[in-house]
């Protein structure tokens, strides 16, 4: 009889192989191991993976769908609360959340919440099975800015209450980051991104691509002209930093997500497409969060040797555990406690190098974490051809400027409340990574989940 106290391990590809190809890391459950790993849940009366879980999905009872077989009940029962499962089984951090919380994980390995919700979320769209939709429309509009899952969610939910949704997105293709930041080996665009937006239309949401609200169109016309009832605005965080550094504008030095736009969204790994990008030899990427660890993976795969720079050490990386792991794996080099000081220019104006300086811990900053100080005289150099600067991303202010009483704080985030997503300026909402700059998918979705009962809310008593 399997151990109870131990996850049914699940398939992945071997770490030499997909060092090597863009196909998806893991390879998910299948029927059997499912069932057996849904039969480790206790079903617990006060469930704390439901507390752990921001858009609340009642996990013991589609895990207990699971482990009768009955999948269908189990994803409907997901699409209470989720419009994206296949995306949040496989990109959600639930090792903090609800995995983080399973009773299960006091005494031994809590749950694979997340690799069972991915199975269901599979399994229906392999079998036809399509979300619930509204019986009767209402007969009112809302507008919705950004294909993000802050968007999508906002807008499924309002399909879902009988509203007339438009989601007016800038690029062309809806997804946001699960479109065009993260990588095709941890997310599969056709299998799962396109089927969940196609999911979200098939509750009757309308998507315009190519439309960018502050230039195309203004939030204010959307209200005034257009005849939208309320906006909905999650246009997300993709505006990206940089430090600041001697050499930062040489030729060969990119932000993280330029660098993974090109590759995902406009597919410039695969040999058919004309899409340039750089293939370095020799890439540093500076950072630590998951946006670091997917732009090192990607270019491990267009076949350089790619350094991670980190100021602090190892326990302090923010990616998610199993992104390092998996990095590690596949050959990345952690250059941690390490800070880079200028990038190094040869005589035509492209990288050749990248300089830095050893750190070491100090006292705790303001965020509760060690605060890294330069260890003196321990510059060194690093050949490197290639620079990807991934140290996080802020609102992009083109919405927030053109919007007349839209107020935003001094990172440029949309103010709005938490509860509801209301802003300074009446009708409109937001949500996801434009309040909150970077977060997480289920946060953005959440956001958008609480927009959407906001604005019913507002337009009921209007
Ligand atoms: C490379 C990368 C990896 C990540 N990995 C993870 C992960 O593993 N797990 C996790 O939980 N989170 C991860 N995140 C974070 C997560 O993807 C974001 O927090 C989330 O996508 C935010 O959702 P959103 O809907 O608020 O914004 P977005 O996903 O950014 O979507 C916003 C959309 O609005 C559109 N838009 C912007 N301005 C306008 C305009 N003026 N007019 C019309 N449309 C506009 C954009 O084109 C975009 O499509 C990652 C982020 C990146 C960049
Ligand atoms: S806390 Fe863990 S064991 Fe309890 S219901 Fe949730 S998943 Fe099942």
């Amino acid at each position: 009889m399997a151990d109870v106290l131990k996850r049914v391990p699940v398939r992945e590809q071997d770490p030499a192989v997909r060092a090597h190809n863009f196909d998806e890391v893991c390879l998910g459950y299948n029927k059997e191991e499912a069932m057996e790993e849904a039969s480790r849940c206790l079903h617990c009366k006060n469930a704390k993976c439901v507390q752990g879980c921001p858009v609340s999905i009642n996990i013991p009872d589609f895990v207990a769908a699971v482990k009768e077989g009955e999948f269908e009940k189990a994803y409907q029962v997901i699409g209470q609360s989720s419009a994206l499962p296949a995306v949040c089984g496989r990109v959600c951090p639930q090792e903090n959340q609800c995995e983080g919380k399973c009773i299960r994980g006091i005494k031994g390995e809590p749950v694979s919440i997340g690799k069972l919700e991915r199975f269901v979320a599979d399994w229906a769209k392999e079998n036809g099975i399509k979300p619930e939709t509204a019986k009767v429309k209402n007969g009112k509009k809302v507008a919705v800015i950004g294909a993000g899952p802050a968007g999508l969610t906002c807008a499924g939910d309002l399909a879902k209450l009988g509203y007339e949704v438009k989601i007016f997105e800038a690029l062309h293709k809806a997804g946001g980051v699960l479109a065009y930041g993260i990588p095709e080996f941890r997310l599969p665009k056709s299998k799962v991104v396109d089927a969940e937006v196609e999911n979200v239309k098939s509750l009757g949401v309308e998507i315009e691509t190519n439309v960018i609200i502050g230039k195309s169109i203004t939030v204010d016309e959307l209200l005034t002209e257009e005849g939208y009832d309320a906006v909905f605005i999650g246009s997300g965080a993709g505006l990206p930093m940089f430090m600041g550094i001697p050499g930062e504008t040489a030729n060969g030095v990119m932000s993280a997500n330029e660098f993974l736009t090109r590759n995902n969204l406009m597919k410039a790994y695969l040999d058919e497409y004309d899409t340039p990008i750089r293939k370095g030899q020799k890439v540093a990427v500076v950072g630590g969060g998951n946006v670091a660890m997917d732009a090192a993976r990607t270019a491990l795969r267009l076949g350089a040797e790619v350094h991670v720079i980190y100021r602090r050490s190892e326990a302090e990386l923010p990616a998610r555990a199993e992104e390092v792991h998996h990095a590690k794996e596949e050959g990345i080099i952690f250059d941690l406690l390490t800070n880079p000081k200028e990038i190094l220019v040869d005589e035509n104006g492209w990288v050749k190098g990248i300089r830095c300086i050893r750190m070491e811990l100090g006292e705790p900053d303001a965020s509760g974490r060690r605060r890294p100080v330069e260890v003196p005289g321990s510059v060194f150099d690093i050949d490197v051809d290639t620079v990807i600067m991934s140290l996080g991303t802020s609102p992009n202010p083109l919405i927030s400027s053109t919007t007349y009483g839209l107020d935003v704080n001094k990172r440029k985030c949309i103010i709005a409340d938490e509860e509801t997503g209301k802003t300074t300026k009446d009708g409109v909402y937001a949500g996801g990574d434009a309040v909150t700059g970077a977060a997480t998918v289920i946060l953005a979705m959440g956001a958008g989940k609480a927009a959407a009962k906001g604005i019913h809310e507002y337009l009921s008593n209007k």
